[in-house]
C-alpha cells in the first residue's frame, strides 16, 4: 500500500504500510530531523529508523482522520487489507507485543480490522516517542528464568482450588499485563489452537461472572473448571497429577547419554513436516513446508561440517536436494519421503501415509544402527514443524510424545505402508511401560537442552509452557504420530514459529534467522549429550 504525503516543507514522500512488516517512508526527501541515528535516507526508512518527531508526522500523515486526544488516540481504520491488531501495537505502542492490550481496550471490535473502525489507544499505552508512558510489553516474569519444572510449579502455585454452585474450579489472580488468551486458557488448558482458546477463554470468562472476555483487570478473580485444567494442574489425587509428578520423577532419574561435543555414535534422523501438495499451516504470506524444510537442511548441514554424528533425512525436495535457500519464492510442489523406494508426497494416495513413512523410515534407520552395534541410547528423531497458534502467542514450541498416549503396540495396516521395502521390518511399533517414560524423560531433557540453546541465542520461545506433551483439538487428545510411534531413544517435535504471529513470520523469513534457529538447534543436541 503507497500513500503521497508531504513533509511539513511542502516535499511530496511516499509512504508504504506492508502486511506483517509495517510502515516504511521513502527517505530521500526526509528532512534530518525525522531520520533517527544511522538511518539511510537514500533508501526505505523503516517506521523505528524514525525519530519520535518523524514518527508523529508519518503517522498523521498515513491517518489523517485519527484523532489525537490528551487521553488516547481514536484510529480509524483506512487500509484493512494491510493493517491488523498488530500493526497497530507496533505503530502505536513500539511493540506487536502489545496486541492483547489494544484488545482488551476495543472489547466490541472484532480481531478482523474493518474499514471505518476506530480503534481506541489510551495514552498509557502509546510508546514514548508518541507522547505516552513508553508502556513495554511485560514479557518477563519471574518463573521466565526457571527451567520447565520449575516454571511449571511456579505456575501451579498462583492456583487456588474451590468450590461453589457450579463445581470445583481453579482460582487464579490475573497478574497486571496479563491476558486471558494467554495467561490463563494457553498457560492452564492443553488448548493453543485460535478456535479453542477464543472458545475457552468465553467458557472461563462465563464461569468467573466477567461480561467481557477483554476487559478484564488486574486482580480480578478467574475460576477456571477443573475440567479443563492441563495434567500438571489438576487437584490432588486426580490422575493426571499422579501420571505429571512420575514423569517428572522419571525426568529426575534419568541420567544423560555422553557423546562428547563431536557426538561421536550419535545416529539422528531429521524431518521436515509437510511438503509436495501439503504446505501445511500458511499465514502472513507464508507457509509451513519449505520454510522448515529450509531449517531442517541447515541442521543437516551443520550437522555434517561440525560433527561426527551419523545424520539422515526423512524427506527430500527433489529439485533442490538438501540444499537450503536463501530466497523461498512459493511453495515447493515436489517433495518424496526417502524410503525404499522414495514415497513421492504428491497427493495420489491419502496423506496420512506419507506422514506414518517418516516413522517408519526413522526406525528402520534406527534398527539398522542398533544392529550395527549402535548405542539405543544414543538416537534422536527431530520433525521441524510451525503453527498457527492464536496470534498472542509467539515463539518455539516442542511436543514431546506424552507417556500415556504412546499405545502398548501399533501395527501400520497394509494399505497405509506405501509398499515400501522399510515397512517389511520396521511398520510394527510396541513400548513397554517403562519404554513410554524413559521416551517421554529423555525427550523432555533434550526440550530443555533446546529451549535454553534458543534462550541463549535470543530466540523467541512461547511465554507459558514451550513444552508440551500432548495435542488437545476438536475434542481429541494425542500425540503426533511421528513422535508417538519413533523408536528413537530421544525425539521431538518443534514448532519453530507461530505462523499467525507477525514477528514470528516476519523472522521465518529471514534467512539470518533460520541459520541461527539451526545453529541452535545443533548447540542444543550438543549440550544433551555432554551430560
Ligand atoms: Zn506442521
Amino acid at each position: 500500500m503507497l500513500v503521497q504525503v508531504r513533509t511539513p516543507e511542502g516535499r511530496s514522500i511516499l509512504l508504504r504500510l506492508q502486511f506483517r512488516k509495517g510502515l516504511s517512508a521513502e527517505g530521500t526527501g526526509l528532512s534530518k530531523a525525522f531520520l533517527a541515528k544511522g538511518a539511510d535516507p537514500a533508501a526505505w526508512v523503516p517506521f523505528e529508523s524514525l525519530t519520535a518527531e518523524g514518527k508523529r508526522w508519518a503517522l498523521a500523515a498515513l491517518f489523517p482522520e485519527d484523532q489525537w486526544g490528551p487521553e488516547e488516540v481514536r484510529h480509524k481504520i483506512r487500509f484493512p487489507e494491510v493493517e491488523s491488531v498488530w500493526t497497530l501495537a507496533a505503530l502505536f505502542t513500539g511493540h506487536g507485543q502489545n496486541y492483547d492490550k489494544v484488545m482488551a481496550e476495543n472489547p466490541d471490535l472484532p480481531e478482523k480490522l474493518q474499514a471505518g473502525d476506530t480503534w481506541r489507544i489510551p495514552r498509557g499505552l502509546l510508546s514514548a516517542d508518541l507522547g505516552g508512558t513508553g508502556h513495554r510489553p511485560e514479557r518477563t516474569r519471574p518463573e521466565d528464568d526457571l527451567d520447565d519444572e520449575a516454571r511449571v510449579a511456579a505456575y501451579r502455585n498462583l492456583l487456588s482450588f474451590g468450590d461453589d454452585a457450579q463445581g470445583k474450579y481453579a482460582a487464579y489472580r490475573m497478574r497486571k499485563g496479563e491476558a486471558l488468551y494467554s495467561s490463563v486458557v494457553i498457560r492452564y488448558t492443553d488448548r493453543v489452537d485460535p478456535k479453542g482458546v477464543n472458545e475457552l477463554a468465553v467458557l472461563i470468562a462465563q464461569r468467573s461472572g466477567i461480561a467481557d472476555v477483554r476487559g478484564i483487570l488486574p486482580g480480578q478473580l478467574i475460576k477456571i473448571p477443573v475440567t479443563i485444567l492441563a495434567d500438571p494442574f489438576q487437584s490432588e489425587g486426580s490422575s493426571g497429577l499422579a501420571e505429571e509428578r512420575e514423569i517428572r520423577a522419571e525426568v529426575r532419574r534419568t541420567a544423560r547419554v555422553e557423546a562428547g561435543p563431536k557426538l561421536k555414535g550419535v545416529r539422528i534422523v531429521l524431518d521436515a513436516g509437510h511438503g509436495g501438495v501439503d504446505s501445511g499451516a500458511r499465514a502472513n504470506g507464508i507457509w509451513e513446508s519449505d520454510f522448515v524444510y529450509d531449517i531442517a537442511m541447515r541442521v543437516r548441514r551443520l550437522l555434517e561440517q561440525e560433527t561426527d554424528a551419523q545424520v539422515s533425512s526423512t524427506i527430500r525436495y527433489p529439485g533442490l536436494g538438501f540444499r537450503s535457500r536463501e530466497e523461498i519464492g512459493s511453495p515447493s510442489r515436489a517433495a518424496e519421503i526417502l524410503t525404499t523406494p522414495p514415497f513421492a508426497v504428491d497427493g495420489e494416495s491419502p496423506s496420512a501415509v506419507s506422514v506414518h513413512l517418516r516413522w517408519v523410515l526413522a526406525n528402520d534407520l534406527f534398527a539398522s544402527f542398533r544392529k550395527a552395534k549402535g548405542e539405543a541410547q544414543k538416537t534422536l528423531f527431530l520433525s521441524f514443524h510451525a503453527d498457527s497458534l492464536h496470534p498472542s502467542a509467539r515463539g518455539s514450541m516442542i511436543y514431546v510424545p506424552g507417556a500415556s498416549l504412546v499405545p502398548t503396540s501399533f501395527a501400520l495396516g497394509g494399505s497405509k505402508t506405501g509398499h515400501v521395502t522399510e515397512a517389511r521390518h520396521s511398520s510394527r511399533v510396541s513400548f513397554t511401560g517403562r519404554e513410554k517414560l524413559q521416551g517421554e524423560a529423555r525427550s523432555r531433557q533434550f526440550s530443555e537442552a533446546l529451549l535454553q540453546a534458543l534462550r541463549k541465542d535470543r530466540i523467541p520461545i512461547h511465554a507459558n509452557r514451550p513444552i508440551r506433551n500432548v495435542i488437545y483439538r476438536g475434542g481429541g487428545k494425542w500425540v503426533p504420530a511421528v513422535i508417538r510411534y519413533s523408536t528413537g531413544a530421544t525425539k521431538a517435535l518443534i514448532e519453530v514459529a507461530n505462523l499467525t504471529n507477525e514477528d514470528d513470520a516476519a523472522n521465518l523469513k529471514d534467512p539470518d534467522f533460520r541459520e541461527r534457529y539451526a545453529a541452535a538447534v545443533v548447540n542444543a543436541i550438543r549440550a544433551y549429550y555432554r551430560k
